[in-house]
């Protein structure tokens, strides 16, 4: 048995189930002889009704049930903590092997339940004012983990429905393309998740080929992560526009919106004092969307230990808004959840060990300057 399989208590040889693409479980049913609405049964059993042991699968045979136990496993990172808000957000800290542990945050509000889940161990973008970044990167999670932190909030959550998805915790999804990928696609499939595309968001540094793969592969609806007007300020706060910078980036964006049958692209902007804040900085970031289809979305910026930014003040935060609706733009200021258990966006640290050195950022442009 190899390492990895014992640190699972599993065995390796094992094919794990869990966010495995809706052909591929047809296929693997086709290779045991079986019918291919097998993999419908397994989804609804999985995805709906938050069932993992096959010998509870009732309408499969019983010697299936015995066989699929032998050779496949539906395996999902345990919970090494759990915590809960004063407000109702919920935080799971997630193992995910050899020491690696990831975030998922439930935000309930009165019509809707969102999950936040994680992409990677850790995130190579380096942003400035970002915990996960400042960690540095570990490594991509599977399609497993991804859609296990579903499955495992959906349980934990007995009975109180996940409507939405976001892909805003720790990780850049689209630099985990490959794994992200089949995971929206179960999320939106009907015989698993069933969730509507505009209520799975993939959050994005702005990994512009990535944005225009996706347009065609599944257009789901598209966070952009902004946080600057101009590409000078832009280069620092978000390293990754020195490879893709703001122009080429928004027309990706513009390319993705044609597919969204009139939807709005968002673009956060986090509130950071001094830095981005400034009324002629907001008439910038008006210019730039407006008659677009775009709404932003003001963050206020959250603190985490080693960070070395003050949130702009409520009034500067008002300032800026109002300076974007006067524009004619549309745009809200996130209500912070979850910041009594460091749930908040940019506060998701997990814990990410044997990190690389070399962060994007380091790579691409030597070290931050800010
Ligand atoms: N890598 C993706 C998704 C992860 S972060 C992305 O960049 O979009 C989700 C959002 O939280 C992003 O807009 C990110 O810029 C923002 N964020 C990061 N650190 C933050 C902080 N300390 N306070 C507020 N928002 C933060």
């Amino acid at each position: 048995m190899r390492a990895h399989a014992l640190i699972h208590g599993r065995e390796s040889s094992k094919l794990n189930l869990l966010g495995l693409p809706a052909p591929s479980l047809v296929e693997f049913f086709e290779s045991m002889d079986e019918k291919p609405y097998r993999a419908r049964q397994i989804m609804r059993w999985v995805y709906q009704r938050q069932v993992l042991d096959f010998a509870a699968m009732t309408d499969l045979s019983a010697a299936l049930r015995k066989q699929l136990a032998t050779i496949a496993t539906l395996d999902v990172p345990g919970a090494l903590a759990n915590e809960h808000s004063a407000d109702g957000t919920r935080k799971w800290l997630l193992n995910v092997g050899a020491g690696q542990a990831v975030e998922t945050v439930f935000i309930p509000e009165p019509n809707r339940g969102t999950l936040c889940i994680s992409s990677q161990a850790g995130c190579a973008l380096d942003c400035a004012f970002c915990a996960t970044g400042h960690q540095g990167f570990n490594r991509n999670l599977s399609a497993a983990e991804i859609l296990g932190q579903v499955v495992l909030a959906s349980r934990e959550l007995n009975g109180t429905p996940v409507t939405n998805v976001v892909f805003m915790g720790m990780g850049e999804p689209l630099a985990n393309y490959r794994n992200v990928l089949p995971v929206v696609k179960l999320l939106i499939d009907d015989q698993a998740y069933g969730l509507s595309r505009r209520r799975v968001t993939i959050s994005t540094a702005g990994l512009v080929p990535q944005i225009l793969r996706l347009a065609t592969e599944c257009n789901v609806a598209l966070a952009v992560s902004l946080h600057a007007p101009t590409d000078e300020l832009r280069d620092r706060l978000v390293p990754i526009n020195r490879v893709h910078p703001i122009e080429e980036l928004l027309d990706a964006c513009w390319k993705y919106a044609e597919g969204l049958a009139s939807r709005q692209i968002t673009f956060e902007y986090v509130m950071l004092d001094g830095v981005n804040d400034s009324v002629p900085q907001a008439r910038l970031l008006a210019r730039l969307l407006k008659n677009r289809p775009a709404k932003v979305n003001l963050i206020p910026f959250n603190a985490f230990p080693e960070g070395r930014f003050r949130c702009s003040s409520p009034h500067t935060i008002e300032q800026f808004w109002q300076t974007l609706k006067a524009a004619g733009l549309i745009a809200t200021i996130r209500r912070p959840r979850g910041d009594d258990i460091a749930a908040a966006c940019g506060q998701l640290a997990g814990r990410v060990h044997d990190r690389q050195r070399v962060r994007l950022g380091d790579k691409v442009i030597g070290a931050s300057t800010l």
